[in-house]
């Protein structure tokens, strides 16, 4: 079978990477599982080999769900349907573990959509995902760091992270252009009260469509009355985008939302 590129399919080929990825779960028999796009089934196996309660495998592509379901269906549930369009219906009455190495078209958004889930630590325990590495390096970044932008602040304001390693594109069939890396995610079980994603995608895209501009010119845009706000958030006008904590973007949210 010739892997679509639309679907973002590279397959991870490397036994002792795949291991190193499963062992991130510390899968117990009592956990439910999902993997996001098993592919053809090499992560599968491994997950399997730790004996999860049950595990749930989403495969968009009818080809490849067809061939998982041939050579693991008895032990595993698969749905053959898009991620995105049926990560909603997921309930159960304990979190879940998610693996993924994800189809790098849409991994961003995939994120973001699970960032999006109202009560996440009540449906996630944690996800196991495998991004490319630029994007693994956004998610992560620290503030001051040249990569910190909306995807950290995003999902800083919800996740724990941790970067686990990198892995190098000849550990794929085919291979891509880019690096991976393996990141952890835990979904905090306390975060600040936002009411709509929405206002925080809105906010931080505003600051950060000039990142090289003092936070003033945002500022301006986004409050009538900026400069008292600014002195009200004790914030630094002449400032860059990047060097502000995901508190204070949090704050500057919140009080948006407030004013609004
Ligand atoms: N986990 C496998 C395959 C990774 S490639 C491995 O590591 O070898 C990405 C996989 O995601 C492919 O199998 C692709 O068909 C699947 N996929 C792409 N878009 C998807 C979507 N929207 N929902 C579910 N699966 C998707």
């Amino acid at each position: 079978m010739k892997p679509k590129k639309s679907l973002g399919q590279n397959f991870l080929k490397d036994e002792n990477i795949l291991f190193d990825i499963a062992e991130e779960g510390k899968i117990n028999n009592e956990d439910i599982v999902i993997e996001i796009g098993p592919g053809t089934g090499n992560l599968t196996k491994e997950i399997l080999n730790r004996n999860p309660k049950k595990l749930i495998v989403i495969e968009k592509d009818k080809q490849l769900s067809d061939i998982i379901e041939k050579k693991f269906g008895k032990n595993l549930h698969v749905i053959n349907k898009d991620f995105l369009n049926c990560y909603k219906d997921i309930s159960f009455e304990n979190p879940v573990k998610v693996f993924g190495n994800l189809p790098y078209n849409i991994s961003t958004k995939i994120l973001i959509s699970l960032i999006k889930i109202n009560n996440i630590s009540q449906v996630f325990k944690k996800f196991i995902f495998v991004f490319q590495k630029e994007v693994a390096d956004r998610i992560i970044a620290e503030k001051d760091d040249h990569n910190y932008g909306r995807l950290s602040i995003l999902s800083s304001w919800k996740l724990e992270k941790k970067k686990i390693f990198d892995i190098s594109p000849k550990k794929f069939y085919p291979i891509p252009k880019v690096w991976s890396s393996l990141v952890v995610l835990k979904p905090k079980l306390k975060c600040e009260k936002i009411n709509k994603t929405k206002n925080l995608e809105h906010i931080t895209n505003i600051f950060f469509n000039q990142r090289r501009k003092m936070i003033k010119k945002p500022m301006k845009q986004l409050f009538i009355n900026y400069e008292k706000i600014g002195k009200e958030l004790k914030l630094d006008l002449n400032l860059r985008p990047q060097n502000l904590s995901v508190e204070k973007y949090l704050e500057i949210c919140q009080l948006y939302e407030e004013l609004s």
